[in-house]
């Protein structure tokens, strides 16, 4: 039989990445059988899931790349659906009318549950059980008329004839209740997989407090919705060997349900930023260089000289996009802003502008003035000057841009050139020296 497995949020806005990662390995998992991925929308809440909260949701669907395979099922759409298996519970005898509470606001139906202990084996749980007394029947339509989410979930399930249900394991409990429910209107149970929870450092479930939640947050923070996907993908997974950045083909392969750990998986956002710097190394120079573009042109700056090799260089060490800006400007105006804190800290030192002459000597009598030789000569400088590089790089890096941190100094000089390099190191003795 063809896997059929969907994703079934309800839509409020804002997509929780443990939502995401459900969908993720809903995704994973029908790409590895070669079955099917649905997508139905759980919008019968029509207060939170309003058209902008559906579109939220689709267009991180889309950034994600999780495509699906038919079209989505919108549930606020098969009410008269629901409610006439409701119908048919009845007149089966599964489920009663009562005035609940005796409010006199009308009557609900409620479940019956089968009155028998209950059983089943979670592909990543194992075995659960759940003796008859701790499982009440339940309400299924309300005294408004309205079905509740236990009814339409299972329907809906039903209807999209999914065979794989995949979920937070926040839905265990609910999980016995539908299975008497699959069972009562005569359907096919399908195989339950629940995922464990994600939580934060102290190893409660991970929320908005604990830092970025939601996949917009990392999407306007400009993080690879790959590189996301590829995080998220291994909160509870693992390839079964020590692979953690991995094409989508090979997630695909090695994906599989028994895989997935049942302990919590804890969010690291620290990770998250090393997996993106990962698929920022791994993209071609060229897109790098137009993401740079980008982002300069955004503020304001003009790449000039050697704009490539800066590029290059950035490549190495960029995390995020928002880190190019900051750290390249200065390559492209002689009008750089120097970090007052640095300056105190590191530049007005004694002996720091001595030294700055100094390094201005030795540059001019360097011939070449690639980043190897301006290494050796700087080495050669601090050792045979008997001085600490912790002394003589901080204010050097200052002197050419500005700031205490950055790419290795030797390739930033090199690019800057010789005479730029002298240039501003004088200019900031000029500015500073008093
Ligand atoms: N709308 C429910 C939720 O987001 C559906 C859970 C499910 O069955 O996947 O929690």
């Amino acid at each position: 039989m063809m896997t059929r497995t969907r994703f079934a949020p309800s839509p409020t806005g804002h997509v929780h990445i443990g939502n995401m990662r459900a969908a993720i390995f809903n995704w994973l998992y029908a790409r590895h059988t070669g079955g099917q991925f649905l997508l139905r929308v759980e919008d019968t809440d029509r207060e939170r899931s309003t058209p902008e909260a559906i579109k939220t949701l689709l267009e991180a669907m889309e950034w994600l790349g999780l495509n699906v395979d038919e079209t989505p099922l919108y549930q606020s759409t098969r009410m008269e659906a629901h409610l006439a298996a409701a119908e048919k519970l009845l007149a089966s005898g599964h489920a009663y009318k009562e005035d609940k509470g005796g409010t006199g606001q009308g009557e609900c139906i409620i479940f019956k549950m089968p009155g028998t202990d209950m059983a089943f084996t979670d592909l990543v749980k194992g075995t659960l059980k759940k003796s008859a007394k701790d499982i009440a029947d339940f309400v299924i339509v309300r005294s408004n008329g309205t079905p509740v989410f236990h009814l339409a979930n299972v329907l809906d399930d039903i209807e999209q004839k999914i065979t794989h249900v995949i979920r937070g394991d926040d839905h265990v409990e609910n999980t016995f209740r539908h299975i008497a429910m699959y069972k009562a209107l005569g359907a096919p149970v399908p195989q339950f997989a629940h995922l464990p929870m994600i939580i934060n450092a102290q190893g409660k479930p991970y929320s908005k407090r604990d830092g970025d939640a939601f996949v917009g947050d990392f999407q306007e923070k400009g993080f690879f919705g790959d590189a996301l996907f590829n995080y998220l993908a291994l909160l509870g997974w693992s390839p079964g060997d020590d692979r953690e950045v991995m094409t989508r083909q090979e997630m695909i392969d090695a994906f599989d349900l028994v895989t997935v750990r049942s302990s919590p998986a804890q969010m690291d956002l620290r990770k998250l930023l090393w997996m993106n710097g990962e698929y920022v190394r791994a993209i071609k120079p060229e897109d790098f260089a137009a993401l740079c573009r980008s982002e300069l042109s955004a503020a304001g700056v003009t790449p000039g000289d050697h704009a490539d090799a800066v590029f290059a260089l950035m490549q190495e060490r960029t995390k995020l996009p928002s880190e190019i800006v900051p750290a390249t400007a200065f390559f492209f105006t002689e009008e750089f802003e120097y970090d007052q804190k640095a300056v105190e800290k590191k530049l007005l030192k004694e002996g720091s502008f001595q030294c700055l002459e100094k390094i201005i000597g030795i540059f001019q009598t360097l011939e070449n003035f690639d980043a190897e030789t301006v290494n050796t000569a700087l080495h050669n400088f601090v050792e045979q000057g008997g001085l600490k590089f912790g002394d003589v790089m901080p204010p050097l890096r200052i002197a050419v841009s500005g700031q205490q941190s950055g790419p290795d100094l030797a390739p930033v000089l090199a690019i800057l050139g010789k005479e730029k390099s002298i240039a501003r190191i004088r200019k900031t003795i000029e500015r500073f020296k008093g």
